[in-house]
């Protein structure tokens, strides 16, 4: 087993994967930018190192940095959280050049996964449905208009090199193709220094329902079950439950064997998420992360399992030892992202923190890096904090998040709780019945 353990991230998950790591009784060792000095993840860790300025680039994705940092600590391991070097494949592969252990999975299967058209072919190799659309990228705007008239409008230009819901755009008819193709290309050359775009059919009305799967290195695959992730705004997730409100246990099992049996064909390893859109009983991979996932905490709550022990335990050689007989499924859990921006405009709010009070009790959790008295920096992420919470059933869970949401007290910036908290008493969430669309229409008030 690993000494010693690099976290090359920060906030809520650079704790997350400490946690982790003090349970197992490995040292841990922070990296933080010069706006990072006092914050939590730097405090709690055994040791700590410098890497830069402020300016991601300069720190949290500065390699050579966090490489010398990982040399002079004496680190055997680096888990590098989700964002920032997660899904990296050459940090992954400099890291293990250098004699160091990644926590995730090979570099090949990085770049792979990494494009977005490679891993929907390798997908449609390995027997699992895609969502209709082109059959890798699209070369010029009269291609484009051909896959559309063939699979039909409305249609999705998507990045190959896409995340984080930036470089998609959509035509609802032959008319907005041009100006959709443009747009797409251009803000994914800026964003990902890369044009090449590919095309979906554009669904109405899907869920989003992602399989949490781990794979150690002799071969052995078992699934965590789903989470839904329909809640979004722009493409990004804000809510997440485990399960799906909308599946059986018998769907949830045959998308598993569906998606173990890929895996093993692919030789994965560590932790790894497919992600589909499900409509009319259909499930379609549109993506997969090759990294843990903000999300994480509501399948850990339903299964019982501890997600980055087990990434810590295959990366450092062992085997999962057991099969998916023993992953049992039990109650139900929802999360809400709590970012430091304004709930009614999403303007981002950074600031000082003069109170923090998390809210306790049976079956909730916060996992956050927040105290009072910290001054939330503006160079980042403004996610503040994950309040997850776990009951018995999806009802109790609904009033268990609502009760936890009405003891949270974050004083000082602006968050988004009362927008999850609304979210939480409304009749269709309630229900159940919701799809991707459905929040941008609730948080314009017009659901
Ligand atoms: P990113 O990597 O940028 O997150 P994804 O491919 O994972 O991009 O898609 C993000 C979200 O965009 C999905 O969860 C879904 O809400 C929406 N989306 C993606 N593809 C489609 C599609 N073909 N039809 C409708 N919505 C889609």
């Amino acid at each position: 087993m690993f000494k010693k353990i690099l976290i090359a991230n920060r906030g809520e998950i650079a704790l997350r994967v400490q946690r982790a790591c003090r349970e197992m009784g490995i040292a841990s060792v922070a990296v933080h930018s010069t706006a990072d000095a006092d914050a939590m993840h730097v405090r709690l860790a055994d040791e700590s190192v410098c890497i830069g300025p402020p300016a991601a680039r300069d720190s949290y994705l500065n390699i050579p940095a966090i490489l010398s940092a990982a040399a002079i600590t004496g680190a055997d391991a680096i888990h590098p959280g989700y964002g920032f070097l997660s899904e990296n494949a050459s940090f992954a592969e400099i890291v293990e050049a250098h004699g160091i252990a990644f926590i995730g999975p090979t570099a090949q299967h990085i770049t792979m996964m990494g494009d977005k058209i490679a891993a929907k072919d390798a997908m449609r190799r390995l027997g699992v449905p895609l969502v209709p659309g082109s059959d890798g990228a699209l070369a010029t705007l009269a291609e484009a208009a051909e896959v559309a008239e063939r699979i039909g409008y409305p249609v999705l230009i998507k990045a190959a090199a896409g995340g984080g819901g930036r470089g998609m755009k959509v035509a609802q008819t032959a008319g907005e193709l041009a100006e959709a193709w443009q747009v797409a290309r251009t803000e994914s050359k800026a964003a990902f220094g890369n044009d090449a775009v590919y095309m979906e059919k554009y669904l109405d009305k899907p869920r989003h329902i992602e399989m949490q799967i781990m794979a150690d290195s002799y071969g052995a695959v078992v699934h965590f079950g789903e989470r839904d992730c329909s809640l979004q705004r722009r493409h990004q997730k804000l809510l997440e439950e485990a399960g799906s409100p909308a599946l059986t246990a018998a769907q949830r099992d045959a998308l598993g064997e569906t998606v173990t049996t890929a895996l093993k064909g692919l030789g994965y390893r560590n932790a790894g998420t497919l992600e589909f859109l499900y409509q009319d009983n259909q499930f379609a991979f549109i993506e997969m992360n090759t990294r843990l996932q903000v999300e994480h905490p509501v399948t850990e709550m339903v299964c019982n399992v501890d997600l980055v022990r087990e990434q810590i335990r295959i990366a450092a050689g062992e085997p999962l030892g057991y099969d998916q007989s023993a992953v049992k499924f039990s109650g139900h859990a929802i999360e809400v992202r709590v970012t430091a921006e304004d709930p009614d405009t999403f303007i981002p709010n950074p600031g000082l923190i003069t109170t923090f009070h998390p809210p306790g009790g049976l079956g909730v959790r916060v996992d956050s890096a927040l105290y009072g008295g910290y001054r939330v920096p503006p160079y980042y992420d403004s996610m503040i904090a994950k309040l997850i919470v776990h009951a018995p059933d999806r009802a109790q869970a609904i009033a268990r998040m609502r009760r936890a949401i009405d003891e949270f007290a974050v004083i000082g910036v602006k968050t988004t709780l009362p927008l999850h908290r609304r979210i939480l008493d409304d009749p269709t969430f309630q229900s159940g019945e919701y799809t991707i669309h459905w929040l941008e229409k609730f948080v314009a008030g017009e659901a």
